[in-house]
C-alpha cells in the first residue's frame, strides 16, 4: 500500500528547498524522514552507501546503504546467521526425541547468497516506502556547509530549514600491532572463506552474538575479555550465567585477557597474548565498541558541541547548538539500539512538525528499554540490574529505591529432559519492596527476547508482583516461570 501525506499543513519557508534534510538512510533517518514527508513536509535524505551499501570499490561509495547498519550489516542479517547457527544444537538434540541420521553440515555459501538476497530486497523495500511518501533520495555522501546548507561528493548542494544527522556509528578497533589484519562486525557476514578457527576479542553485545553464532555454525572460538566478566552493565546473575552457558556450549572464553600483536604466517594469523604464548586462527574478529560516524561531515566548522568521542551533543528535542541542526541514533551515542533510533526519529518529527492529526505528541522515555542479547542461549532484559536497583541508581529517574526484593529460578527447561543437552534456564525478578513494584526482569534462556518483550510492557505499566502472581501462568512454557515465582531469595539493602 502506498503511504499517503497525513497532513499538508506545513508553514514551508520559501529560503529552503527543503524542510528537512536527513543526512544518513538508517533506523533513525529513514523513519524520520518517512514520517516528515508523510505530515506534507518537502524531504531529502542522503545515504553514503548507495542502495545496496558498500564498504569501499563501489565507485567511491562507503557506507551501509539504505536501512542502515541494522539492515544491511546489523540486526537482520546477524539474527538470520543466529537462526543459521540454532540448527546445529537443533539437530543434536533431535536424537532424543528419536530423529536419526549424521547431522548435515554447513554449505557457508548458500547461508552468504540466501543472507545477501534477503538483505537487497529490503532494501529495496526502503528505497519504495522512501519514494512511496515523496522523499527525494540522494545516493551521496554529505557534508554540513552551514546551518542550512549540505554538499554532496558530487558538488551538488541543497537547503533545508532543518537538517538531521542519523549518520549512525561505526566499529572502533585499538591500536595495536598486526591491526590491518583483523576484521570488524561489517566484513563477518560475508567472509570468503568460513573461519574453523575464529579469535573474537570483546565482551559487548557484538562480540558474545558473534562468538555465540561462530561456534554454533561451527567454528572453533576463542573469545578474549579484558574484564572481570563479559556483558558489563548486565546484571551479574546474568552476566555469570550466559558466560557458563556460553562455554558449555563450546566457546573458548577467556577473561582478563587480550592481544599484544597479530602476525599472518603460513598457518594463519598468529595472536600473541597478553597472558603469554600465541593462539594461531583463521580470523580475528574485533568487537571493541562502536564510535559516532561523525568523520567529514563538517561538524567543526559548523561549531556542532560533540562530546569527547565525536557523539553530537543534543537536547530533550535532539537539537544541537546550532538550532536548524537535529540529531538522533547511534551518532549520539546514548542507547545503540534500533527501536530508540525509531523512537527519537518519531518523538523529533512530532516536534518540528507536529504530531499526526488527532495525536498528542509521543514523547521518548529511555526508562526501562528492553533489550536481547542474540547469544546462545538468548539473554533478555528489561528493567535495573540487582546492582544499580541498589545503588539507588534510579535517582537518574526520579526512582529512588528503600530495599529491593530479589526473585529468582534456574532449572532445566523440558525440553532438555529428552534433548541430552545440559542447558539451564534463568530468570530473576526485583521488586521494589516498598511498593512492590517489578523493577527488573532478566532471563536467560530460549526465545529469552521474544518472552521479555511482553514483560517489558508490563513493567512500563507498572505492574507489581501481586500482580504478576495473580497473572495465570500458560502451561507448559519457560516463561511461565515469571508468574509462579513465590519465594524470594534475599531483600536487598541499598548498596
Ligand atoms: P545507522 O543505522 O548506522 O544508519 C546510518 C546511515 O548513515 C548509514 O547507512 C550510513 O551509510 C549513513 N551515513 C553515514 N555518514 C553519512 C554521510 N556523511 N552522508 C550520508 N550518509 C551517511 N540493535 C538492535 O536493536 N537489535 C539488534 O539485534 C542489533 N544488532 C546489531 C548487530 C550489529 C553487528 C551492529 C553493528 C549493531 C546492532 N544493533 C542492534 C544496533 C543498531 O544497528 C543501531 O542502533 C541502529 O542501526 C542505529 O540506527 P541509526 O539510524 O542511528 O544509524
Ligand atoms: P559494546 O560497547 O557493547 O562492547 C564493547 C566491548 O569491547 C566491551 O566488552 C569493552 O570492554 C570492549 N573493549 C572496548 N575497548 C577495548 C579495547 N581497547 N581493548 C579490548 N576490549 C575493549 O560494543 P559492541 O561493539 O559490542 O556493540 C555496540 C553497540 O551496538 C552495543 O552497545 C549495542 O547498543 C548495539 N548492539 C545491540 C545488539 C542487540 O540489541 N542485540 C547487538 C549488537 C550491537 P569493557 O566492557 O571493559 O569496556
Amino acid at each position: 500500500m502506498k503511504d499517503s501525506k497525513m497532513q499538508t499543513d506545513i508553514q514551508t519557508d520559501p529560503r529552503y528547498e527543503f524542510d528537512l534534510f536527513v543526512i544518513g538512510g538508517g533506523s533513525g533517518g529513514v523513519r524520520a524522514a518517512r514520517m516528515a514527508a508523510q505530515r506534507g513536509a518537502k524531504v531529502a535524505l542522503a545515504e553514503a552507501g548507495g542502495v545496496h551499501g558498500s564498504h569501499g570499490g563501489d565507485g567511491g561509495l562507503t557506507g551501509a546503504g539504505l536501512g542502515g547498519t541494522c539492515v544491511n550489516v546489523g540486526c537482520i542479517p546477524k539474527k538470520l546467521y543466529s537462526y543459521a547457527a540454532h540448527f546445529a544444537e537443533s539437530f543434536e538434540e533431535s536424537h532424543g526425541f528419536g530423529w536419526e541420521g549424521a547431522a548435515p553440515t554447513l554449505n557457508w555459501a548458500t547461508l552468504k547468497t540466501n543472507r545477501a538476497k534477503e538483505i537487497s530486497r529490503l532494501n529495496g523495500i526502503y528505497g519504495q516506502l522512501l519514494g512511496d511518501a515523496g522523499v527525494t533520495v540522494i545516493l551521496s555522501r554529505a557534508t554540513l556547509v552551514d546551518a542550512n546548507t549540505v554538499a554532496m561528493t558530487d558538488g551538488q548542494r541543497f537547503t533545508a530549514k532543518h537538517i538531521l544527522i542519523a549518520t549512525g556509528g561505526t566499529p572502533f578497533v585499538p591500536h595495536m600491532t598486526g591491526r590491518e589484519h583483523v576484521l570488524t562486525s561489517n566484513e563477518m557476514f560475508d567472509l570468503p572463506t568460513f573461519p574453523k578457527r575464529l579469535l573474537v576479542v570483546g565482551g559487548g553485545y557484538i562480540a558474545c552474538e558473534f562468538a555465540s553464532i561462530f561456534n554454533g555454525l561451527g567454528s572453533l572460538v576463542t573469545q578474549l575479555y579484558r574484564g572481570e566478566q563479559i556483558l558489563r552493565g548486565f546484571d551479574e546473575d546474568v552476566r555469570h550465567v550466559i558466560a557458563a552457558e556460553m562455554r558449555k556450549t563450546g566457546v573458548d572464553l577467556r577473561l582478563h585477557a587480550g592481544v599484544v600483536a597479530i602476525h599472518r604466517t603460513a598457518l594463519g594469523l598468529k595472536v600473541s597474548l597478553e597472558e603469554g604464548g600465541t593462539l594461531t586462527v583463521d580470523d580475528v574478529l574485533y568487537a571493541t565498541g562502536r564510535v559516532p560516524n561523525v568523520q567529514g561531515l563538517g561538524l567543526e566548522a559548523l561549531g556542532v558541541c560533540q562530546s569527547a568521542d565525536g557523539a553530537v551533543v543534543v537536547n530533550e528535542h535532539y537539537q544541537t547548538n546550532v538550532p536548524s541542526v537535529f540529531a538522533v541514533g547511534d551518532v549520539t551515542a546514548r542507547v545503540q539500539l534500533t527501536p530508540v533510533a525509531l523512537g527519537e526519529a518519531m518523538v523529533l518529527v512530532d516536534h518540528l512538525f507536529g504530531p499526526p492529526a488527532g495525536k498528542t505528541a509521543r514523547r521518548m522515555s529511555y526508562q526501562f528499554i528492553p533489550t536481547a542479547v542474540f547469544t546462545h542461549p538468548n539473554i533478555g532484559t528489561v528493567g535495573y540490574s540487582e546492582a544499580d536497583a541498589r545503588k539507588a541508581f534510579g535517582a537518574e529517574f526520579g526512582a529512588k529505591f528503600d530495599a529491593i526484593t530479589v526473585f529468582k529460578s534456574e532449572f532445566k527447561a523440558l525440553k532438555h529432559t529428552l534433548s541430552g543437552s545440559t542447558e539451564r534456564t534463568f530468570m530473576k525478578l526485583l521488586v521494589e519492596t516498598a511498593t512492590d513494584r517489578v523493577v527488573g526482569l532478566h532471563m536467560v534462556g530460549p526465545d529469552a527476547g521474544e518472552i521479555v518483550q511482553g514483560f517489558a510492557v508490563a513493567l512500563k505499566a507498572g505492574a507489581t508482583k501481586t500482580m504478576f502472581d495473580s497473572t495465570i501462568g500458560i502451561h507448559p512454557t519457560l516463561a511461565e516461570e515469571f508468574v509462579t515465582m513465590r519465594e524470594p531469595v534475599k531483600v536487598a539493602a541499598p548498596l
